[in-house]
């Protein structure tokens, strides 16, 4: 399959890893908006918040806790951080593979 975060999931093109375990994978962002931008994502191939299973509960629960762990490793736990998920078009998704940013650094503009 030719989607993108797969193939960094599978180390076939570079990425700036920050964090990995069994089903997840935390990378850099190639486009910062912020000081600190990271994506999180699933290893396996979900396309986005529309496509989650019952069984992905505990697996989008793990999601946010590696970014509250990523937060507090780049100190940005405690002047804040933003946790987004785009889901289609209207929200501006760009890669079908589901992903949760972590954006933080600098004071954030809302919208
Ligand atoms: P979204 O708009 O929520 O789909 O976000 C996709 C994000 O993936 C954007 O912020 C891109 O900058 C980022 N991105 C796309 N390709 C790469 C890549 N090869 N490595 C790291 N980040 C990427
Ligand atoms: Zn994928």
């Amino acid at each position: 399959m030719d989607c993108i975060f797969c193939r960094i999931a599978k180390k076939e093109i570079p990425a700036e890893i920050v964090y990995e375990d069994e089903l997840i994978l935390a990378f850099k962002d190639i486009k910062p908006v912020a000081p600190v931008h990271i994506l999180i994502i699933p290893k396996s191939h979900i396309p986005s918040v529309n496509h989650l299973a019952m069984e992905d509960k505990t697996l989008m629960g793990d999601l946010i806790l590696v970014a509250q762990k990523i937060a507090k490793d780049r100190s940005v736990d405690k002047s804040g951080y933003r946790l987004v998920l785009n889901i289609g078009q209207d929200a501006g998704q760009t890669v079908d593979h589901l992903h949760l940013h972590l954006i933080g650094g600098h004071r954030l503009p809302w919208a």
